[in-house]
């Protein structure tokens, strides 16, 4: 590691002697109101430092980070290999952004990806983002079919950039921004028999769907991506698996698609490609889809991003799938993803606030069910009523302040997604496993501190706000 770049610069001394600022700063050149939405959660903490799995604040708490930034930081935070390679490609000052060039970076990265994904997935388009990458499988599908129409699932969500927006499966996202893109239809998710009553139409270029569900962590019925893959080559329709949240080991295989052996026409990915240090997305189709798009001389720049194949994103992304590989990163993965959820269904089978659990690898969700004795259910249908998406707080506050765990509420529902980086030891579990059921314990006494912190919460949010991930 370069001590001297990561350590001793002045712009890090000064942000460090700042760091009091954050939030004002925050809330006058940024987002004013996630600075609130994070100070009522008690979630305004800053961070020094961050290793593994583990947020350092200022104050001195060390933190357990279950969320993971979504998925950004699959590999843990600033993973020593990915830093390693990056620091020496600063100190080698290899080009970057060159754009009228290639670099070998750029191909080796390609030839690594097509290498662990089936094998007509040959080509592949390099973005700084998911959403971008969701855009470029939309734009070259169109071309590729000569159709107008997209089709997504109801609950999916594949960024807010136009395109992804216009498929996105949740309606709050998209409110106040129409018009979108004509010709996008959600279907419900899992439901063959409606996809196919769009697809038969005829104009449906390309289907787009995550494997599993990120906003609710909903896992699809084993037959219902296999059918769908086979519908859309029944009626010409391209198949786009959105794997941006679920690739690089993420759900116990390096790929979900993996679980069923599908052969989609595109694959998307990002989040975990570089190790969370730089952005970067990838998207990846077969060649002669790729090729209708840039199939003439004149065409070959027609769709190109000045960030899309830099240098240190490449190089980061190398780095990345070497570290998964030299790690075993998959298979622990799986391995902790099946210990997280054995220790939840226990605690769904003791508590009953909690309904149900599920997930693959450690891509993880519990869910909370309607309680049964009367003075939680009257709670219950007040806090629902309040605002859709609170309820889980009753939990998150708790973890995160007097356990000092990380964790996040998934979308306007009564999910908590875990998505902790893939390098989570068997003790870090156990250690969740066990704060989550002290927590749970405090849950079922109606007229506990944490009750009381939820009302105090809602008296301040009705009519202002509600608080939502993606
Ligand atoms: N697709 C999926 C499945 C995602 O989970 C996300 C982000 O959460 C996106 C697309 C958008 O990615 P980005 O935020 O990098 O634009």
């Amino acid at each position: 590691m370069n001590q001297t770049i990561l350590e001793t610069h002045p712009i890090l001394d000064e942000a460090r002697t700042r760091s009091s600022e954050t939030y004002s700063l925050a809330n006058d050149y940024l987002n004013p109101s996630l600075v609130e939405v994070l100070s009522l959660l008690g979630f305004d903490v800053t961070y020094e430092r961050a290793e593994g799995c583990c947020l350092h604040g200022t104050n001195g708490n060390v933190y357990l980070d279950m969320h993971g930034g979504e998925g950004f930081a699959t590999l843990g935070h600033n993973h020593p290999d990915i830093q390693g390679a990056l620091a020496a490609a600063l100190e080698a000052q290899i080009p970057g952004g060159v754009q009228i060039q290639f670099h070998a970076l750029s191909g080796m990265l390609g030839e690594e990806l097509c290498s662990l994904l089936p094998k007509p997935l040959n080509s592949v388009y390099f973005t700084s983002s998911g959403a971008e990458a969701v855009d470029a499988a939309m734009k070259f599908s169109r071309i590729a079919t000569q159709r107008p129409r997209f089709v997504s699932c109801q609950g999916g969500y594949h960024g807010v950039h136009w395109g992804p927006l216009s498929i996105c499966g949740e309606r709050m996202f998209q409110e106040r921004f129409e018009p979108l893109l004509p010709g996008c239809v959600q279907v419900p998710h899992g439901d063959l028999d409606r996809l196919e009553d769009e697809l038969k139409q005829g104009d449906v270029a390309a289907f787009i769907v995550e494997p599993i569900q990120g906003l609710g962590v909903n896992v699809p019925t084993d037959d219902y991506l296999l059918e769908a893959e086979r519908l859309c080559r029944r009626y010409g329709t391209l198949f786009v698996l959105d794997e941006i949240q679920t690739c690089l080991g993420r759900t116990g295989k390096w790929f979900a698609l993996d679980y069923w052996g599908l052969e989609p026409d595109f694959v998307l990915m990002s989040k975990s490609l570089s190790g969370g240090y730089i952005p970067l997305g990838a998207m990846i189709t077969r060649r002669e889809i790729y090729d209708k798009v840039t199939n003439t001389l004149d065409r070959c720049y027609v769709h190109e991003s000045t960030f899309g194949r830099n240098s240190m994103a490449m190089i980061a992304g190398l780095a990345t799938l070497r570290a998964i590989k030299d790690h075993g990163l998959v298979e622990n993965a799986f391995e902790r993803g099946e210990q997280l959820r054995a220790g939840l269904r226990n605690l769904v089978s003791k508590h009953e606030i909690l309904k149900d659990t599920r997930g693959l690898g450690l891509m993880t969700a519990f869910e909370f069910g309607e309680p049964r004795s009367l003075k939680q259910k009257v709670h219950w249908k007040a806090i629902h009523l309040a605002s859709p998406g609170l309820f889980p707080q009753l939990v998150v506050i708790p973890l995160f302040r007097d356990h000092h765990i990380l964790t996040m509420v998934s979308s306007k529902n009564d999910v908590i997604k875990l998505l902790p980086p893939i390098t989570i030891s068997s003790e870090q579990v156990n250690q969740f496993v066990s704060a989550l059921d002290e927590v749970l314990d405090d849950c079922s006494n109606a007229g506990s501190e944490q009750w009381n912190t939820l009302f105090q919460i809602i008296k301040r949010v009705v009519g202002k706000t509600s608080f939502q991930g993606s």
